[in-house]
């Protein structure tokens, strides 16, 4: 309803919020009527991690001799039952891509502001498995990476990556199988659309780091290209 700005439907818009009230994805309480999805306690209070302000951080330690990074930051930690899983667990599970493109709005404003965000040329997300995606109708990683390529000012290339069809699944496999697995995973699709440019690859939730590693390795193949990497959440410990 973004776009509805005359005073005729602002007051059905209002009309319609009375009805049926917007709830705040993250703790279920009432929102004022506007066009948000956190309110304002919950967007205070999840734990932003401020990583982008150090160029060195707990993030881009995770990748230290495994890919080059030029910065890294996860926007929020992430505990099992608060309120940042619940939201990824709805952006993943319940059909609210909205969360991750909201998310990425937020985050994106914050990265702007920062000066190793700052010479970022476009946002590449991880390409889900085709088969996911069509189950899920949505990659979550893309959502996150429209909102941020929106708030940023900067183009989004959602279809860079790609994960070739016959790429196994990653659960059943001990963690080295699955990295072995995950460098033969992600292939470069559009190679001419990312030479030379500083590319910040994103993701929903950064864990042991495999997949991004994988990805990254591969836009690090197509010359003259850089990375950054930004993720809506990671562990806290
Ligand atoms: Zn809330």
């Amino acid at each position: 309803m973004a776009n509805i700005n005359t005073r005729h439907f602002r007051w059905l818009h209002d009309f319609f919020n009375l009805l049926y009230p917007k709830l705040c994805l993250a703790c279920g309480s009432n929102l004022p009527p506007n066009d948000e999805l956190l309110c304002l306690s919950c967007e205070f209070q999840l734990p932003k991690t401020k990583q982008y302000e150090q160029k060195e951080n707990a993030f881009t330690e995770i990748f230290w001799g495994r890919v080059p990074l030029q910065s890294g930051a996860a926007q929020y930690y992430f505990s099992k039952s608060g309120r940042v899983q619940r939201l990824i667990h709805q952006l993943k599970y319940e059909h609210k891509p909205e969360i991750g493109h909201q998310l990425g709005v937020l985050f994106g404003r914050q990265l702007r502001e920062q000066d190793h965000f700052k010479d970022i040329d476009a946002i590449v997300p991880v390409p889900l498995h085709p088969r996911k995606q069509h189950q899920r109708g949505y990659n979550q990683a893309a959502a996150f990476g429209a909102g941020l390529a929106k708030s940023m000012e900067l183009p989004h290339y959602p279809y860079a990556l790609e994960r070739p069809e016959h790429a196994e699944s990653q659960t059943r496999k001990s963690r080295q199988e699955r990295l072995e697995n995950a460098q033969t995973a992600f292939r470069v699709k559009k190679p001419q659309l990312i030479t030379g440019k500083h590319l910040l690859l994103v993701d929903d939730v950064l864990t042991t780091g495999a997949t991004m590693e994988a990805c990254a390795s591969q836009l690090l193949a197509v010359p003259d290209t850089k990375v950054s990497m930004a993720t809506m959440a990671m562990a806290s410990d």
